[in-house]
């Protein structure tokens, strides 16, 4: 194989990411603060509108490395403390409190419009030393033993080139490289499509539980969601199963989410008054992992490396964590002359790990034994802080979190065991 150095002066840049969401603004600002030349492509012009508007508190730990915490902090996001998830019913409530989330550092997070929590981000990107380059969409990487050279278009239309070291895929589910040296490989337990708009007279909780977000099960195994964004809009969405979908949608998005909210006896009363304030819109909602997240010379972050169901709020968190990481890896592989994929072998793993360790969660919530153990009092109290703990963000729990989380992943295995057991016995011979 020829060999793939890392020496400087063979490109304009060390490193170029394209896209600018979370993933890749986190990636270009630590690059930057570790001093290296950083480009990034992004087609669009900020602010753009993004769905995925509820954060975790782990991701205040990120924001605290890229020293973005307190810009964010001030620009007047609705305070999030924790997470309530209402059943078919409206009966149940299970509240996740995120001050009783062990291992957590700052229990309280924000809700955000994504439009300007992206573009404060980027912003930042931008104050730390990277170069941001709107309406510059990545067209072709051509890769060779000495660098990439990208070509884009530039916001006039006039195509361009620029050479650099080391090129990082945040171009979320476009996943421009991912797509290149492999696919985004779905999970077919998770196969859901979300629709969803924002709305005013909603009513909501008082005190500090009225920034939280709340949702609402599905007797279909379906759920939605209601986020607080100001005092007056809620943004509200439905995640529906794909086989659900296919028998039930709408001609439009907008019909689309009236039925699947009329559908839902819990959230009713939510919305008597409600008044839809934007357009519906739809969201391809499978999760998947891509087959390859890293090559020579290139690496993938965010949606564009791996998308989970939103269920648990975790895509923006992952995304800046992983952001994070590729900027260390791909610091230390340039500084080692080596950017070849074996450089970025042990990022890749973590991602997949972290990815895993939630996915057992989201996977769970469309299994009807844990969501029967999540709704009823929990076994041990410690058990069920261990889980508030992996909602609250918690990608390296301590082994003792750990091995609750393993206990209760063993009871809703026995529940599953047992409801078998009963339907068998309860179906005619
Ligand atoms: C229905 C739904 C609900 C969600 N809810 C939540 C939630 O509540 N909380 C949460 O944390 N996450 C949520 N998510 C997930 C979250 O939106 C994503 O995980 C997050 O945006 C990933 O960030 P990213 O930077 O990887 O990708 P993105 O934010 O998608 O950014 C990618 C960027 O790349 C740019 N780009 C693409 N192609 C090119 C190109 N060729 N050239 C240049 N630029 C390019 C795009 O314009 C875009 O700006 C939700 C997702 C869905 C679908």
């Amino acid at each position: 194989m020829a060999s793939v150095g890392g020496a400087r002066g063979r490109w304009d840049y060390d490193v170029a990411v394209i896209g600018g969401g979370p993933g890749g603004s986190t990636t270009a600002t630590a690059l930057a603060r570790l001093g290296r030349s950083v480009v990034v492509l992004e087609r669009e012009r900020f602010p753009r509108f993004h769905i995925g508007e509820s954060q975790l508190p782990w991701t205040n730990e990120i924001l605290h490395a890229l020293g973005a915490r307190d810009t964010i902090a001030s620009s007047g996001f609705v305070e999030k403390w924790g997470a309530s998830f209402g059943g078919p019913d409206g009966e149940d409530e299970r509240y996740a409190d995120f001050r009783a989330a062990p291992e957590t550092p700052t229990p309280q997070t924000f809700q955000v419009l994504r439009e300007r929590f992206d573009e404060i981000l980027l912003r930042h990107s931008e104050k730390s030393g990277a170069l941001v380059l709107e309406e510059h969409r990545l067209l072709d990487a051509r890769f060779d033993p000495d660098g990439v050279t990208l070509s884009f278009t530039d916001r006039h239309g006039g195509e361009a080139t620029l050479r650099a070291g080391v090129v990082v895929d945040a171009s979320g589910r476009a996943g421009v490289l991912v797509k290149r040296f492999g696919r985004h490989e779905y999970d077919p337990l998770l196969r859901n499509i979300a629709v969803h708009a924002q709305y005013e007279g909603i009513p909501r909780a008082t005190g500090r539980r009225a920034g939280d977000i709340r949702m609402f099960t599905r007797p279909d195994m379906g759920w939605l969601w209601f986020i607080p964004l100001s005092e007056t809009v809620i943004s509200v969405g439905a995640v529906i199963p794909q086989v659900v979908h296919r028998r039930e949608s709408r001609a439009t998005p907008e019909e689309s989410l009236t039925h699947y909210l009329a559908a839902t006896p819990a959230a009713a009363p939510l919305l008597e008054r409600a008044r839809r304030v934007s357009p519906a819109r739809f969201d391809a909602d499978y999760s998947y992992l891509a087959t390859r997240m890293a090559g020579d010379r290139w690496l993938a972050v965010g949606d564009a490396a791996a998308f989970l169901d939103p269920i648990f709020s975790t895509g923006v968190m992952l995304a800046m964590q992983g952001g994070l990481e590729a900027a260390e890896v791909i610091d230390r592989a340039l500084r080692a002359g080596d950017v070849s994929a074996r450089a970025f072998t042990r990022y890749e793993r973590g991602v997949r790990k972290r990815y895993h360790h939630f996915r057992r969660f989201a996977v769970g919530f469309y299994d009807p034994s844990f969501r029967e153990l999540w709704y009823s009092r929990p076994p041990f109290i410690g058990i069920y802080y261990a889980v508030v703990s992996v909602l609250a963000g918690n990608w390296r729990p301590s082994l003792l979190t750990r091995a609750r989380v393993e206990a209760f992943f063993v009871v809703v295995t026995v529940k599953r065991i047992l409801r078998r057991f009963r339907s068998a016995q309860q179906t005619p011979s």
